[in-house]
């Protein structure tokens, strides 16, 4: 039923036996504005009531056959909605009293005055009018209640009731499908039961919230364990206070609060997933360059409060992109995340490693009491990375180079100290590998050299400035030249003679490695080419090759294609490799060091007792000569220590078939020395310094002894 049906004109219909009461009827309610029907018994008044809908009926209760009775009853039981005013003359007043008990709405007793009826009429009218809108707002009531339940139910957040003391009074069926808990087991209980341990006073603040309306708390994130699975939820709290007004002039009550909680887990685990990357290094979970910039922000301020020292330490591995050049990104990646563990191993609490990218690390350790704590903590990582890695199947030494900068003393705002504690690797690096270094400002002009140098190497490259000097091997017994080694030389117009320990680590670091090995390659057959031609005795040219060369796929080729191009015979050449070249290619090597040999070219292991001196590789790889150290050479007489490592080699070398060769031979004694301990060869500046293709030229052509005269005569004799 519709408001419109309630304004319609109501009908009402006149029963009565009478027939010029009924037109007297009808017409006086047609007068008054009412339209009426009429039926002249019970029977036809039953046919009109089934055919129409009557507002009123004014029924006569004495009828012949159907009577006015008869007809309250049907209407009764038929749950007419109308309303009867029974008529009745005054013999039937006790009929027209049980009429009246069984709903009949009013009695009119004929006769009656007009003002009567009308008066009835319209009583009764208005009181089915007001019965009927009841019966609307009720029905409308019922239906928003239904809404609402039904809303709050199935509302995605969580909605709830506490009474004044925190206590659940109401909580919607989320709290089941969401928080996991029954609802029946929630009504009653404390708040507090519900809320995690950490949350608590959070939670005391906003849900027991008195405040209301525009004063209330809103968006407070509070995190409640699941009912039954052992995750943990947020929700973000936004709580009511609910006020009892009995009367404008007390005070409102506070009778509890009411609140509606959101979950918001997910868009909380995304947001700290998105915090996490913004701060960390995906591959290894360090921080990144950012947070690690925030931790130092925060140590250089405490220290600079309490006036306590601080480190940074700028740490990069020393033969990380070979790896990664040679071995492939996965094993580069694995490499990384066990440098990463292995550095963490030796933290202590407090410190940040960060990862700056590439295989570069910083270290920041936030209060330290001198230097020496920063120094024993980069010896323990120095000491940690001398242990190979186990990397897929690959045994892999990676040293680290580590520049320190304190503060105060190197620096007092975060970009210096990065930068010194840089400028303090690169000076580790420089000074050869595997080393820490703490800053001091005459590094600077070196880091600043660093660029230059290189743009400058890329220029001799171009401009021939390099040039390649041989330094004369000789036989210990005869003293004559039994070879040579080739030797690279830059003199650059800018920055004057170049030492090759200067540039070579920088050029590996670089890759121009490549072209200036393959330059001294080049230079030193094209001469052993020309002393060919010249009929002079082909001696054996050494050439220092760079792991990184060495590693190159096509490295062989380039050795035989040169060997074609110049017409000449393997056995004519050696190259030198260090013994870490053979510990970080691994077994691979061997492979291609065999093919080299099968082409005739000698292998020699220089500055053999530097590394790591296994001797099993001496076996393992097919290795022809040994070159011992030149910091062996015993530096006065009685220096018993070195003595006894070059006696140790020579022995182990003559056990092992190995030719040996001695570096670095300065004075007459060491020679003699040598001569004794029976070490096959000697290079040094006793005899020669390196010396151009030219001069080289003359001493083979005179082919003078070079040693002779420092050894006991009856030697010379023997010769
Ligand atoms: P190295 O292979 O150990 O070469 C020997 C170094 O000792 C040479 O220095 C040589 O000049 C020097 N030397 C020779 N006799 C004596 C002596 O009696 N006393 C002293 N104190 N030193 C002596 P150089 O030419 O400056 O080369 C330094 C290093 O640079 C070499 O050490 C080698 O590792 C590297 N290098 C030089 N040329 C090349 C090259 O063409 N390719 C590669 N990859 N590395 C090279
Ligand atoms: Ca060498
Ligand atoms: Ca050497």
């Amino acid at each position: 039923m519709n408001a419109l049906a309630l304004t319609e004109q109501p009908l009402i219909l006149v029963v009565d036996d009478e027939p010029h009461l009924r037109s007297s009827l009808s017409s006086l309610l047609n007068l008054h504005g009412y339209a009426s029907s009429t039926a002249d018994g019970g029977k036809s008044a039953l046919l009109a009531l089934k055919e129409n809908k009557y507002a009123l009926i004014l029924l006569d209760l004495c009828m012949p056959g159907i009577d006015g009775h008869q007809v309250m009853e049907q209407i009764i039981e038929n749950r007419l909605d109308t309303c009867v005013i029974v008529v009745s003359g005054d013999t039937c007043i006790d009929s027209a009293i049980s009429a009246l008990r069984r709903g009949a709405c009013d009695y009119l007793k004929k006769p009656y005055t007009i003002e009567e009826l009308m008066l009835k009429i319209e009583k009764a009218l208005a009181k089915r009018r007001l019965e009927q809108e009841n019966r609307q707002i009720n029905l409308q009531l019922k239906e928003s209640e239904r809404w609402y339940r039904y809303m709050v139910n199935s509302s995605p957040d969580f909605i709830y009731t506490l009474d004044a003391d925190g206590y659940c009074t109401f909580c919607n069926d989320r709290v089941e499908t969401l928080l996991g808990y029954n609802k029946a087991g929630v009504i009653g209980k404390h708040f507090s039961t519900f809320i995690h341990a950490e949350d608590l006073p959070a939670a005391q603040y906003v849900i027991q919230e008195r405040r209301s309306g525009d004063r209330a708390t809103n968006n407070i994130e509070i995190r409640i364990p699941h009912g039954t699975e052992s995750t943990l939820l947020t929700l973000e709290f936004n709580s009511f206070g609910i006020y009892d007004k009995a009367d404008d002039t007390t005070p409102p009550r506070y009778i509890g609060t009411y609140g509606v909680a959101k979950d918001i887990t997910e868009k909380k685990k995304a947001a700290e997933l998105i915090l996490y990357q913004a701060y960390h290094d995906l591959l290894t979970g360090l921080a990144n360059r950012k947070l690690f910039k925030d931790h130092l922000e925060l140590a250089i301020a405490q220290a600079r409060r309490y006036k306590h020292m601080l480190a940074l330490m700028f740490l990069d591995l020393d033969r990380f992109k070979r790896v990664n050049d040679t071995l492939g990104h996965v094993v580069g990646d694995h490499l990384l995340i066990e440098v990463a563990a292995r550095l963490k191993k030796c933290l202590r609490e407090g410190d940040t490693l960060a990862r700056q990218g590439g295989d570069e690390f910083t270290l920041l350790l936030p209060q330290i009491d001198s230097q020496e704590s920063a120094k024993s903590a980069a010896d323990k990582i120095i000491k940690a990375f001398g242990e190979p890695f186990y990397i897929d199947g690959h045994e892999l030494y990676v040293p680290m180079s580590i520049g320190i900068a304190l503060f105060p003393e190197n620096g007092d705002s975060i970009d210096t100290l990065i930068k010194n504690a840089d400028i303090a690797m690169y000076d580790s690096k420089a000074k050869g590998r595997n080393r820490y270094q703490i800053y001091s400002p005459n590094m600077n002009t070196t880091f600043d050299e660093r660029f230059s140098l290189e743009i400058q190497m890329h220029k001799a490259l171009e401009r021939n400035e390099f040039q390649v000097v041989y330094q004369p091997q000789i036989n210990v017994v005869s003293g004559r030249i039994s070879g040579m080694e080739a030797l690279v030389r830059w003199t650059s117009p800018l920055l004057g003679n170049m030492s090759p320990m200067e540039f070579i680590p920088l050029a590996e670091d670089t890759g121009l490695i490549i072209p200036i090995s393959e330059f001294v390659l080049r230079s030193a057959f094209k001469q052993a080419k020309l002393w060919k031609q010249a009929g002079l005795l082909p001696p054996r040219v050494a050439i220092n090759i760079s792991s990184q060369h060495l590693e190159q796929d096509k490295f062989v080729d380039y050795i035989g294609m040169l060997l074609l191009e110049y017409e000449l015979t393997g056995s004519m050449f050696e190259i030198e490799i260090t013994e870490s070249t053979l510990l970080n290619e691994g077994e691979h090597i061997i492979e291609k060091l065999r093919k080299i040999t099968s082409m005739g070219i000698k292998i020699a292991l220089d500055d053999f007792g530097t590394g790591y001196s296994s001797l099993s590789y001496l076996k393992k790889f097919p290795i022809d000569t040994i070159k011992i150290d030149q910091s062996f050479m015993p530096k006065f007489i009685g220096d018993s220590d070195n003595e006894s490592i070059i006696t140790a080699i020579c022995t182990l070398a003559q056990s092992l078939h190995l030719n040996l060769i001695a570096e670095g031979v300065e004075e007459a004694d060491q020679y003699r020395l040598l001569h004794t301990l029976n070490c096959n060869e000697a290079q040094g500046y006793l005899f020669s310094k390196p010396l151009s293709g030219h001069d080289i030229t003359d001493l083979l052509i005179k082919n003078t002894p070079l040693g002779q005269q420092y050894l006991p005569t009856q030697d010379c004799f023997n010769l």
